[in-house]
């Protein structure tokens, strides 16, 4: 297993030094002497906590600490102080900013590892609960809440970046058919098999999944013209369908999912509701059209139809 990594931020090379003498046996530690580079490297590098000297010229340690708390990917991650013994006001003035505990000067081995253990222990549980939050229990790709968040800030992306941006819903077809004769525990197979497929298709970093709810999905890809979402989503779909699932044959031979979405390079008065909708509105054609299709909004609102 690999090693949870922690970082020191102190000025005191010496006072660093003991500190990772104590824990790098259990932790891969890293320590720099200035607040500015303790910034950098927790936005490049994750980090299980930091260890952090109050007192240091230039940015000191409660200033480190309020940008922590203010950026997002930095936040979450505990902060334990290092105090004097006698500085009773610096750990007051800590821990109302946000850090998550104190160890004092001289540092005693045994206590500085149960609290270091103690909050890295917690920190871990925490990530495990909130990745379990934002993840679907029957599928394992993102569920409704996380597709919530997700979709704001990819969106605001795209209007800042100005690139093509693209909604995608995906629903499987005649689906109430198929529990009705195969049983809701097939059906739910059928979502994590579809769910999976569509993931698979959709892994590119800039590429977002989702289940929307039910036995639908919603995909949110940036960057691409509609023409190439286009050829990329009929590719899914065939992929779906070449899984061979049987359904039940008075609807169709296999099970297949109808595709409905836009590309749209945001309008400065353009909204994301409003593409969510035009979206919603192909996936209806296309389940009007005969379904396992795709039907998509180019760029300048022309309907692309598979088939
Ligand atoms: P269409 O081709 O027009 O999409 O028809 P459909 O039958 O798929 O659509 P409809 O919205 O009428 O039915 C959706 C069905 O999906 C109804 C519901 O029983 C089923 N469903 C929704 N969520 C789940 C789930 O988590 N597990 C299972 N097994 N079925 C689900
Ligand atoms: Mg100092
Ligand atoms: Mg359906």
């Amino acid at each position: 297993m690999e090693m949870e990594k922690i970082l020191i931020v102190d000025d005191s090379a010496v006072q660093a030094a003991q500190l990772k003498a104590i824990l790098e046996d259990e932790y891969d530690v890293t320590a720099v002497q200035t607040a500015e580079d303790g910034l950098c490297r927790v936005r490049s590098e994750s980090y299980s906590l930091v260890l952090l000297d109050v007192v240091m010229p230039g940015m000191d340690g409660f200033t480190l600490l309020k940008k922590l708390q203010e950026e997002i990917i930095t936040q979450s991650i505990p902060v334990i102080l290092i105090t004097s013994l006698s500085d009773v006001e610096d750990e007051r003035r800590g821990l109302i900013l946000g850090a998550v505990d104190y160890i004092t000067k001289p540092f005693n081995a045994v206590i500085v590892k149960a609290r270091v253990h103690n909050h890295i222990k917690l920190y871990g549980y925490r990530r495990q609960a909130e990745r379990q939050s934002m993840t679907d229990r029957l599928t394992g790709i993102a569920n409704r809440r996380q597709y919530e968040r997700r979709s704001i800030a990819k969106w605001q992306e795209a209007v800042r970046l100005q690139v093509p941006f693209s909604i995608c819903m995906f629903d499987i077809d005649h689906f109430k058919r198929f529990n009705d004769t195969f049983g809701h525990p097939a059906g739910d197979q059928v979502i994590s098999a579809v769910a999976k497929t569509a993931a698979r298709y959709l892994h590119r970093h800039t590429d977002f999944v989702a289940r929307y709810g039910g036995e639908e999905f919603v995909a949110l890809s940036l960057g691409n013209s509609s023409e190439k979402v286009f050829a990329h989503l009929k590719k899914v779909r065939q992929a779906v369908e070449d899984l061979h699932i049987p359904h039940d044959p008075s609807v169709a031979e296999w099970v297949t999912v109808s595709i409905g979405g836009v590309t749209v390079v945001p309008p400065v008065d353009g909204s994301y509701a409003f593409y969510l909708n035009v979206a919603d509105t192909m996936l209806y054609d296309a389940k009007k059209h005969g379904r396992n299709r795709v039907v998509w909004a180019d760029e300048q609102m022309r309907q692309l139809l598979e088939k």
